[in-house]
């Protein structure tokens, strides 16, 4: 690819306004900027329950293996590598077929953070991405399925891909417009098995409560829906008063929480039960333990390992953000990070990670359902994605087509463009663009 081709293809992905769609949204024209060797399609989809990916790769996979190819071209990387859980036979032969000749899926083990973009990068490559680095540090960029899959749609990114799971009728995978509600796809599930359901958006153990007429995002992978008296609800529920101050009685520093730190586990220095120990000072406890950092949020040490129930991550959290608030930022250090020998062995069987978290009675299926009515109204909030919210290039009135761009990036700003994902009148707030369509007599 000639430099105008790679800035003509760059440009392109700016204007469709893909993003990552593994939960961040990072702008994909952005990630893709920089050269390396190896592209990694991250299809390791490890949050109990979700299917997304699964269902793309086996109803899509051309596409998926298109936008991929694409991602090598652009970057200039001469390897194409697919991570992909070995026990999903069908969905490696069928990537084993689509990619091109010098392209390798790697199976992965079934378990619990394979998905993290360091753990995949390790297990792929051996490679271990220094403490707040990114892939390109070790030469690699990792581009997620739905990602790849807009990347070789070549359109602008006007529906999204998510599971319905947990207390649903039908869980299932559904294709959607984007900015319809949480409500719309519950629907499509055949609805909540519980009264009172409580909607986890993007999964039991990174996921974020959201309302039911919350609108759906580019980068949201699933919902899982759960009764309100789930123990995952109340955990989750607990104020930061009532954490830290059960933190500071029970913790009994056994440091399991760290021993089970995918991150501690790769060589970085972070130690959830140091952060615990923190609990029982009273000043600039964040500056004590400066690795807080470098926490993926993965929940593993609060949800997993803490034989008390304690809220290690949180903590941890509590103190990532304050060091973020502060300015303070780890140094660099110029020997490379090796993963502990124990690593392999310290991985969260999913089957046991289920158990663990009260989903097992739960149906482990998302198939996909592709067709869906289009929605009266959609609401497009202008941040989807890492960086500044979209400025709106419409006005209140203004009539727009399905993938018309309502908002896009201030010139220089991080951010992604947002595009119209139904014919309707477009209605401006602060935060967000509703579009109304024919049915409520917008357009
Ligand atoms: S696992 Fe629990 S009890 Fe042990 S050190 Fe960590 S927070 Fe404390
Ligand atoms: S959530 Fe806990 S286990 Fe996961 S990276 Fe953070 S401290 Fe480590």
């Amino acid at each position: 690819m000639t430099v105008q081709q790679r800035e003509q293809a760059l440009s392109r992905i700016a204007e469709h306004g893909v993003v990552g769609a593994g939960g961040a949204g990072f702008p994909t024209h952005v990630k893709l900027r920089q050269p390396v060797g190896t592209v990694i399609l991250n299809a390791a989809e490890c949050e109990p329950l979700m299917h997304k990916d699964k269902e793309l790769l086996r109803h899509h996979g051309e596409l998926v293996v298109r936008g991929l190819v694409q991602a090598a071209a652009i970057t200039g990387a001469h390897k194409v590598v697919a991570g992909v859980k070995g026990k999903y036979e069908d969905v490696i032969a069928g990537l084993q077929r689509l990619l091109p000749g010098d392209g390798v899926v790697v199976p992965l083990g079934d378990t619990y953070p394979s998905g993290d973009e360091f753990v995949l990068v390790y297990d792929v490559t051996g490679r271990v991405i220094p403490p707040g680095g990114l892939p390109r540090d070790v030469d690699c960029v990792v581009i997620n399925v739905e990602t790849a899959y807009n990347l070789g749609k070549d359109e602008p990114v006007t529906d999204t891909f998510l599971t319905v799971a947990g207390a649903v009728a039908r869980p299932c995978t559904v294709r959607v417009p984007v900015g319809v509600p949480f409500s719309l796809v519950l629907e499509l599930a055949g609805g909540a098995t519980v009264s009172s359901p409580r909607l986890l958006s993007g999964g039991a153990m990174m996921g974020q409560f959201v309302g039911p007429e919350d609108p759906i995002s580019k980068a949201c992978g699933g919902v899982l829906v759960l009764p309100g008296d789930h123990p995952l609800v109340r955990r989750r529920e607990q104020s930061w008063q009532q954490i830290a101050r059960i933190g500071a009685s029970a913790c009994d520093q056994c440091s399991f929480c760290t021993e089970l730190c995918p991150r501690y586990l790769l060589g970085h220095p972070i130690e959830p039960h140091l952060a615990m120990r923190t609990l029982g000072f009273v000043e600039d406890r964040a500056a004590a333990v400066r690795g807080a950092q470098f926490c993926c949020e993965c929940n593993l040490c609060t949800l997993v390992a803490c034989p008390e129930d304690l809220d290690p991550k949180r903590i941890t959290v509590h103190h990532k953000q304050a060091l973020r608030a502060q300015g303070q930022r780890w140094q660099a250090q110029p020997h490379p990070y090796r993963a502990d020998v124990t690593f392999a062995d310290r991985r969260v069987p999913m089957r046991r990670l289920i158990q663990k978290l009260g989903l097992g009675h739960f149906t482990n299926e998302g198939p996909l359902l592709e067709q869906s009515a289009l929605p009266a109204q959609v609401t497009l909030p202008l941040l989807q994605h890492t960086g500044a919210p979209a400025r709106p290039v419409v006005a209140s009135g203004a009539r727009v087509r399905r993938g018309d761009v309502v908002a896009r990036p201030a010139p220089g700003a991080l951010g992604a463009s947002v595009h119209a994902s139904i014919d309707g009148r477009c209605e401006l707030f602060e935060d967000r663009i509703v579009v109304r369509g024919a049915a409520r007599g917008g357009s």
